[in-house]
C-alpha cells in the first residue's frame, strides 16, 4: 500500500515537471508564431573573465555598460541527473552589477542547460549566431566548459564539468611586459625587460602548482611575433593576439616601474570593480610593501584606473594591455584592425591587472626586490586565488 502511494506521487510529481516544461517550451512557441511581445531578440553578448554580459539593445556609445541587469535563468540538469531524479531550482533570478566584471558569474552555475529571460521576455536568437564558448578555471579539479548557442531559437547556455582543458587552451595568460629591443626602463645595470621574466616565470611556476594552465607572452628574452610585434602587439602571433587564441580567463600584466617614484601600483580597467586590485595591495602591504600614489587615475591606495586621453565617455582604458584584451566589454579600437576574422572571439576577452611590483629606477627598491621578489610574486599569486575564489589546495 506504501509503495503504491509513493509510486502515485512520483507519478504526480513527474507529470508536474512535465508539464511545466512544456508550459514554457509551448508559451514560447504559440507567442513566436502570434507575433507576440514574450520573446526578445539578443543583440550581443560577451564574456569578460568568468562573467557574462547581455545586452538586448545596441550598445550606447557613450555608455558601456548597457548589458542587462535582471535575468531570469530556466534551468535543466544534465540527462543522467533527470533520471536519478536530482532535486534542481527550475528558475533562478540573476542581478548583475554596473561593472564588467559583475556579470552572470558562470563558474557557480551547475552543469546543465539555461534559457533566459528579462522582465517575462525570453532572450532568443537567430539562426546566424555564432556559438560562444569557454572554460572557467578549475576549482577543486573541476573547470566548467560553457557554450552559448541557439537551440530551437533561444539563446542556451550549456555547462559540462571536465577536468582538463583541450590543446591550446589555458586559464591563465602572463603578460612579461616589454622583451625583444624593448628593454622597458634601465638603471644601474638592471633591465626591466629581464626583470619582468624572473617575476613572471616564478608566477607561472606558483599558478601551475596551484593547477592552473599557464602560458607566458614570452618566456625568453624575445618577444613573439618577432621585430614587427614590438611596434604592434595587435599583430598575428603577438601578445594581444596570443591571448585571445589562448582562451584564458585572467591576464597578468608584470612590470617595474620608473620615473622617480617608490613603491607598487595596481591597474585594473576603467570599468571593472576595485575588488581584484584590492586583494593584491592588502597583500604587498601586508608584506610592509607600501603604496606609491603619485600617478594620475589614482582611486584607492597604490590602485589607478586611468582612462584614454581622448573622450572620457568612450570606456576606454588607457593601457593597452587591459584595454584590447579585454573583449568587447572594454571596447577595444586597435586589435581589430588587424585582426577581422577574429570578431567572433573578440565576444570574450581575459579580465586583466597590471602589476608595477616597485620603481627599478629607485635604489632602495629594488634592494628590497632582490631580497622580497619571491614574496611579492608569492603574494600576487595568493590574492588572486582569493579573488578568483580558485587554486587553494
Ligand atoms: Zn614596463
Amino acid at each position: 500500500m506504501n509503495r503504491l502511494l509513493t509510486k502515485l506521487i512520483l507519478l504526480l510529481a513527474l507529470s508536474l515537471v512535465l508539464l511545466g516544461g512544456c508550459g514554457l517550451l509551448s508559451s514560447w512557441e504559440s507567442s513566436s508564431t502570434a507575433g507576440d511581445t514574450t520573446v526578445v531578440p539578443l543583440y550581443d553578448l560577451c564574456v569578460y573573465g568568468e562573467h557574462a554580459l547581455l545586452w538586448i539593445e545596441e550598445n550606447d556609445p557613450e555608455e558601456y555598460n548597457g548589458w542587462l541587469r535582471q535575468l531570469t535563468l530556466y534551468y535543466q540538469p544534465p540527462a543522467e541527473q533527470e533520471q536519478a531524479g536530482a532535486e534542481q531550482p527550475d528558475s533562478q533570478e540573476v542581478i548583475c552589477g554596473d561593472q564588467v566584471n559583475q556579470g552572470l558569474c558562470l563558474y557557480q552555475l551547475a552543469a546543465g542547460s539555461y534559457t533566459f529571460a528579462t522582465a517575462d521576455q525570453l532572450i532568443s536568437v537567430d539562426e546566424d549566431f555564432i556559438a560562444l564558448e569557454g572554460y572557467t578555471l578549475p576549482r577543486d579539479g573541476i573547470r566548467q566548459h560553457w557554450t552559448f548557442s541557439g537551440q530551437e531559437g533561444l539563446l542556451t547556455l550549456t555547462i559540462e564539468e571536465v577536468s582538463t582543458l583541450p590543446a591550446g587552451y589555458y586559464d591563465i595568460f602572463i603578460d612579461v611586459g616589454h622583451g625583444g629591443t624593448d628593454t622597458g626602463a634601465v638603471s644601474d645595470g638592471y633591465v626591466e625587460a629581464e626583470e619582468n621574466l624572473r617575476s613572471a616565470s616564478y608566477m607561472a611556476k606558483l599558478l601551475e602548482q596551484r593547477g592552473f594552465k599557464v602560458t607566458l607572452s614570452r618566456d625568453d628574452m624575445s618577444i613573439a611575433g618577432g621585430m614587427e610585434a614590438e611596434d604592434n602587439p595587435y599583430l598575428a602571433g603577438a601578445r594581444v593576439d596570443s591571448l585571445y587564441r589562448s582562451g584564458a580567463s585572467y591576464l597578468i600584466s608584470n612590470h617595474l616601474n620608473s620615473g622617480g617614484g617608490s613603491g607598487f601600483q595596481i591597474y585594473t580597467s576603467v570599468l571593472a570593480d576595485n575588488t581584484w586590485a584590492e586583494a593584491v595591495a592588502e597583500q604587498f602591504v601586508s608584506l610592509d610593501w607600501y603604496a606609491d600614489n603619485s600617478n594620475s587615475g589614482l582611486i584607492g591606495n597604490g590602485m589607478y584606473k586611468r582612462w584614454t586621453n581622448d573622450n572620457h565617455h568612450t570606456g576606454r582604458d588607457y593601457y593597452f594591455i587591459l584595454r584590447e584584451t579585454g573583449g568587447y566589454a572594454l571596447a577595444p579600437y586597435r586589435y581589430k584592425v588587424y585582426n577581422d576574422e577574429m570578431k567572433a572571439q573578440l565576444r570574450r576577452g581575459a579580465e586583466g591587472i597590471l602589476l608595477e611590483y616597485l620603481f627599478l629606477d629607485n635604489r632602495s627598491d629594488m634592494v628590497f626586490w632582490d631580497l622580497h621578489y619571491r614574496e611579492l610574486v608569492e603574494a600576487a599569486v595568493n590574492s588572486c586565488c582569493s579573488y578568483w575564489q580558485a587554486g587553494e589546495y
